[in-house]
This record gives C-alpha cells, structure tokens and sequence, in this order.
C-alpha cells in the first residue's frame, strides 16, 4: 500500500522563485487565463479564483459565467473581463482554463462542461477541474482522458468520482489520490490537512497548512493559484505542487497573523502575492 513513506514531502522551500519577469515584458507575456464557473447565486466562488490568479501574477484574466452573475463579479474586480457570451472565443483566446468554482450542475453548467471539456481536450489546453467540473465529471458517461489536467477534488468530491464513501478517501488518502491520477491519467490534488498531489509517476504530500483553510471560499482560491501558474507557463505538474503549497503556506501566514477562527477566503490574496513574489 502507498503510504507517506512513499511520498515525498514539500514545503515552501521546496521550490525555487519564480524568475523576474523580463523588462519588457507586457500582458500578454504573462498568459491568458479563462475561469468558467459561477452559476446564479454562487457568483463569487469564480470572482475569488479569477482574483487569485491576478494575484499570482497572470497576465489577463476571463471570466465566463451565468448571465446573472457577470455584473457583480465585473463590479466587485473590476480587473476581471466577464462575460456570459461567446464561450468559443474565449476558449479561443485562453492559454489555459479553470472550470468548476460555482459552477452548479443545471443544464447551463452542463452544456457548459461538455464544450469545453471538448475544447481542452482537442487542443491539449492545460485544465484546473474543481468543485461541479468533478460532479459532473462523476456523473458523465463519457470515458475522460485527462492529460494537461489538474483535478483538485476535497474528499466529498473524490469520493463521487470514485463512487466510494468519503469516509474511505479519508482513511486511504494516498490509496485514492493515486487512483484518481491513474485513471485520468491527470494530475491529482486531493485537498484537506495534508493535501497530496499525485501525477500518477509520483505523490507528494504538502506539510504547509492551517485549519483556518477549514472555510468557504479556501478551495476555489487554490484553483486560482494553479490556474495563475499554469498561465505563467509551468506545467500541471509542478503548477499543482507549487500551487497547493503556496496556498497552505498563506493560510498558515494568516493564521499566525490573525487567528486560525474567521479568515475570509479573500484575505489570502496578498499573502499570496507575497510569496510568489519573494518564495
Ligand atoms: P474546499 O473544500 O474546496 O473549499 O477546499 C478547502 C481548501 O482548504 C483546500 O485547499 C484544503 O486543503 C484546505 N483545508 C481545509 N481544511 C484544512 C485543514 N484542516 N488543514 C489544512 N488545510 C485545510
Ligand atoms: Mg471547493
């Protein structure tokens, strides 16, 4: 059985900084990021991913979301470009995409699923799947084949896509992270204390983190991490390590900082900043 002994273990000083940008560098220079998610009323799960990809440092960030919830992301980060036309070219213009934050599972959800699912995967465009991505992942028929893709499922998630009780992810973690990466052949993020990455040929397990993660919002600002890494051109694979492990390491800031009760999902965004820039 696969254990933590197999596993090699990341912190922040795992990595190395990531390089200055050239002087004369411009946005496009720093990638093109498409978030889609945000079904009515959960407008704000794919407003926190596309601000934590800004903050991260990608160059541009789309939004693609229900027609209801494109005026109060655009109003509250007005940074964003939101839009709830012209899927196509978005997807078109995106170097990489983050689906899921909010993203619901209606029938615009999946339509929506289904077209870019089919877009990335034609196109080899490098993929962050979280929260209704991976129940609809779940739920589809359709044999996915996941190349270019992180998934970062929380154990609730994991356990759907593995149709196993989450109280089994909890107690086989590693177990099930691999055999989320084999048979997606994606890179896996199994979220929650302790977070293990697995790209099928490898797992790591994260030793940075806080129970002040333990609150809404948390998840969909790691998708934005990842998704703001892979915009700046590193791979699914080391976008997931770096990315998981940047996210713990500022919610273990925050808690230092302020407590480890009552940390909004948004106080992350310049702790992040922080560390990207100077880990
Ligand atoms: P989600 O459930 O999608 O909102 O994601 C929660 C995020 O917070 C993930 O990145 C988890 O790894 C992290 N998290 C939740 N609880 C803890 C905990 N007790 N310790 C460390 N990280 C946590
Ligand atoms: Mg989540």
């Amino acid at each position: 059985a696969l254990t933590t002994a197999t596993a090699s273990r990341v912190n922040i000083n795992s990595f190395q900084r990531m390089a200055k940008r050239p002087e004369h560098s411009h946005k496009g220079s720093h990638g093109k990021l498409l978030c889609i998610g945000g079904n009515q009323g959960t407008a704000g799960a794919i407003r926190l991913s596309g601000e934590a990809a800004l903050r991260m440092g990608a160059g541009a960030v789309r939004v693609y979301t229900h027609h209801t919830s494109v005026m109060p992301i655009s109003i509250g980060r007005p940074e964003l470009m939101v839009s709830a036309e012209d899927l196509d070219s978005a997807l078109r213009w995106a170097s990489c995409v983050v689906i899921g934050p909010g993203l619901g599972q209606d029938d615009w959800a999946q339509h929506t699923f289904d077209k870019v699912m089919l877009f990335c995967l034609a196109k080899a465009i490098p993929l962050v799947m979280d929260a209704d991505a991976l129940n609809l992942l779940a739920n589809s028929v359709n044999h996915y084949h996941l190349r270019h893709t992180v998934m970062t499922p929380h154990p609730g998630e994991a356990a759907r896509l593995l149709s196993v009780s989450c109280h089994a992810i909890e107690a086989n973690r590693f177990y099930y992270a691999k055999q989320l990466a084999t048979r997606y052949a994606a890179t896996c993020v199994l979220k929650g204390a302790g977070t293990i990455i697995d790209s099928d040929a490898h797992t790591w397990v994260c030793e940075e983190g806080s129970p002040a993660l333990a609150v809404a919002g948390s998840g969909d600002v790691l998708t934005g991490v990842i998704g703001g890494l892979l915009a700046q051109g590193l791979d699914t694979e080391l976008a997931a390590r770096y990315g998981v492990t940047l996210h713990a390491k500022a919610g273990s800031i925050a808690a230092e900082q302020s407590g480890e009760r009552g940390m909004l999902a948004s106080d992350l965004f310049m702790i992040i900043r922080q560390l990207v820039n100077c880990s």
